[in-house]
């Protein structure tokens, strides 16, 4: 056990310990009750940086959220084949009957950096190939960013890569039957963790916003009613 017991690992069992000593007890009927299956709220898709924790950011309990994180918050297309994200959604969607899908990137985005300055990947191919999901935010950010900082093309990097994600979950035919049903709302969302804004963008506006002011996920056709979600923004 005291191998076992060294670095960063000491810290998450004694947090397991400690959840099981205190929190579980609090919410052991919650706990209880999702033995019997899960009504999450939405999907959220984010990446997978720690200083993200979305459960924390929505204040939500287990079972309503589910969640899927990667680096950069990609979803690869339906063409690149069978892919962990295109299973994920597709579950959520098919089985869960889950009417909301948020791609949520964030400030200071890793992924996004490396996807702006490429040589910084030369030790990291599998990185530089995955990034490849996102190789349409780069000519975005080429075409609308000239004479902008190297900040605030990361910002811009990473406001366009949930639109392009947002396009690519659209190729996915799980998603694309939800929607054209007007039974599935997509959401992209930014996140700054350094100040705990949330800015989304609305589809009618065509831009992004506080989240507080967005009034139109993307979704079709869009004159149907706002479910939860929906509402919320
Ligand atoms: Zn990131």
């Amino acid at each position: 056990m005291s191998n076992f017991l060294h670095g960063g690992a000491t810290r998450l069992i004694e947090g397991v310990g400690k959840f099981r000593r205190g929190v579980f007890g609090t919410k052991k009927s919650l706990f209880h009750r999702l033995k019997d299956g899960q009504s999450p709220l939405a999907v959220f898709i984010t990446c997978s940086d720690s200083r993200i924790n979305p459960n924390l950011l929505t204040q939500t309990e287990p079972g309503e959220l589910f969640i899927l994180r990667n680096a950069g918050n990609l979803v690869p297309p339906h063409s690149a084949g069978p892919s962990g994200e295109g299973a994920t959604v597709e579950y959520a969607v098919t089985n869960l009957k889950i009417h909301d899908v948020v791609v949520c990137g964030h400030s200071h985005c890793g992924a996004m950096q490396g996807l702006l300055s490429p040589e910084a990947l030369e030790k990291m191919p599998t990185v530089r190939e995955w990034l490849r999901n996102a190789a349409a935010v780069v000519t975005a950010v080429e075409a609308k960013g000239p004479g902008l900082t190297p900040a605030q093309k990361l910002e811009l990097a990473v406001q366009q890569n949930t639109l392009v994600q947002i396009e690519h979950l659209k190729t996915h035919p799980a998603v694309a039957e939800a929607m054209a049903a007007g039974r599935l709302r997509l959401h992209a969302w930014v996140y700054h963790f350094e100040t705990g804004e949330v800015d989304a963008h609305d589809a009618g506006l065509q831009r992004f916003v506080p989240l507080a002011e967005a009034t139109r996920p993307h979704w079709t056709p869009a004159d149907k009613p706002a479910g939860p979600l929906g509402s919320m923004i």
